[in-house]
């Protein structure tokens, strides 16, 4: 039976993540249940670094990964606009006060003057000039790369099915193949992170998934080249353009789902270009391309970095909700610090472990 220091379960964002991070310093197994990593949530995302998005206790996770993101190239202005109208006006100054301090700049701007045809009751404006594209791809390769430059084995099509903890080894059983032996089993399973603990025999977290839907768009006009992300404060769209005049547009959909291969449905699309027709007056021409994916949280919110409690050898990195790839070298880091019990690196060193423990969800009376 092979036998590694770490056994990563999922070969996302998350487990590639901290695979490139921690291999380097022991020996590491992914185990991936498909036959390509990236699947799921990972290869479905709408691709932006936003320092505000999943609110202020995750921006600290998305500005410290921003050198890194931009040092690899994987990076590209882009910019975001959050836009209200006049009822929003009390939500566009709780979303200025909830960054204040933050080193986030955020100006108050007339969206007029960037979203040309923008429908008159869109009056209010925040810019976040700092928001970039991100390339997931490009970025996803290059985590599992290192890791497997440091020895790193990744197994495709390995899905975990059960974990037996006996003495200080866990013994993973992947079907049909031999079981993989290790000292330490990480649980980065995304929207299967519940499943995944369940099956090793601790108690799930309530990491819950979410379906979001995205559509590909053609419009006339076709989008400008400058347009930065555009979403609502109130949290019913965004929309951002993408190469070749293209439009990326999402209802911003959170839609109780079960773990699996999401798929979009027409009637969230038709939410989507609804909405969409009531801040542009730019005509939808075609919709070339429709995906879903899953979104999947903590029931606070906030990702889960850390060993279980209750569990000796259980290491969590899970809940990344619509922030893992942003996210993802800090968290990396702050995770694979946690993991190896040394001091984290100088660029997440400031950030606060606890606040993501999986302390937090057990009673430990
Ligand atoms: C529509 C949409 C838009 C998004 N936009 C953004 C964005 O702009 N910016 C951003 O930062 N984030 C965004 N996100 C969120 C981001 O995609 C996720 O937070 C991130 O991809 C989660 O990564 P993960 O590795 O945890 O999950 P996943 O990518 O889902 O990876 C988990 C892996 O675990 C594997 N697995 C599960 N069970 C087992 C098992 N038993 N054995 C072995 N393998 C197993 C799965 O096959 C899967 O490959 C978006 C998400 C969606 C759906």
């Amino acid at each position: 039976m092979a036998r590694y220091d770490i056994a990563i379960i999922g070969a996302g964002i998350a487990g590639a993540s901290l695979a490139a991070v921690v291999a380097p310093h022991a020996s590491i197994v992914i185990l991936e249940s498909e036959e390509r990593p990236g699947f799921h949530a990972t290869g479905r995302s709408a691709a932006f670094w936003s320092e505000t998005y999943g609110g202020p206790h995750v921006q600290p996770l998305t500005s410290a990964s921003g050198d890194a993101l931009s040092a690899g190239g994987f990076l590209d202005p882009l910019g975001a606009l959050q836009i209200g109208r006049r009822d929003d006006a009390a939500k566009i100054d709780a979303f200025l006060a909830e960054f204040e301090g933050s080193g986030v700049i955020l100006d108050a701007v007339d969206p007029h003057g960037i979203v040309p045809g923008l429908r008159a009751e869109w009056t209010l404006g925040v810019l976040e000039r700092s928001c970039a594209y991100i390339d997931v791809a490009g970025l996803h390769a290059a985590f599992l790369a290192t890791a497997r430059r440091h020895g790193g084995q990744l197994l495709l099509g390995s899905a975990m099915r059960g974990a037996v903890r006996a003495g200080d080894l866990w013994r993973i059983d992947i079907g049909n193949d031999e079981p993989v032996a290790a000292t330490i089993l990480v649980d980065a399973a995304g929207a299967w992170a519940d499943q995944v603990a369940a099956c090793a025999g601790v108690a799930p977290l309530g990491i819950s998934p979410f379906r979001r839907t995205m559509v590909q768009l053609r419009t006339n006009p076709a989008p400008p080249e400058k347009l930065p992300l555009v979403s609502d404060i109130g949290g019913t769209f965004y929309f951002k353009p993408e190469a070749g005049g293209r439009l990326w547009l999402s209802p911003h959909d959170e839609i109780t789902a079960e773990p699996g291969d999401a798929q979009p449905e027409e009637i969230d699309i038709a939410i989507a270009i609804d909405r969409f027709e009531r801040v542009v007056d730019w005509q939808v021409e075609r919709v070339e391309h429709r995906w879903a994916g899953l979104r999947s949280f903590a029931p606070d919110r906030l990702p889960v970095y850390g060993f279980d409690p209750t569990a000796p050898g259980f290491f969590w990195c899970a809940g990344q909700g619509g922030f893992g790839i942003q996210t993802a070298p800090a968290a990396a880091a702050l995770a694979a610090s946690l993991l190896l019990g040394v001091s984290p690196e100088a660029f997440v060193a400031a950030i606060d472990p606890m606040r993501y423990a999986p302390d937090r969800f057990r009673s430990l009376a």
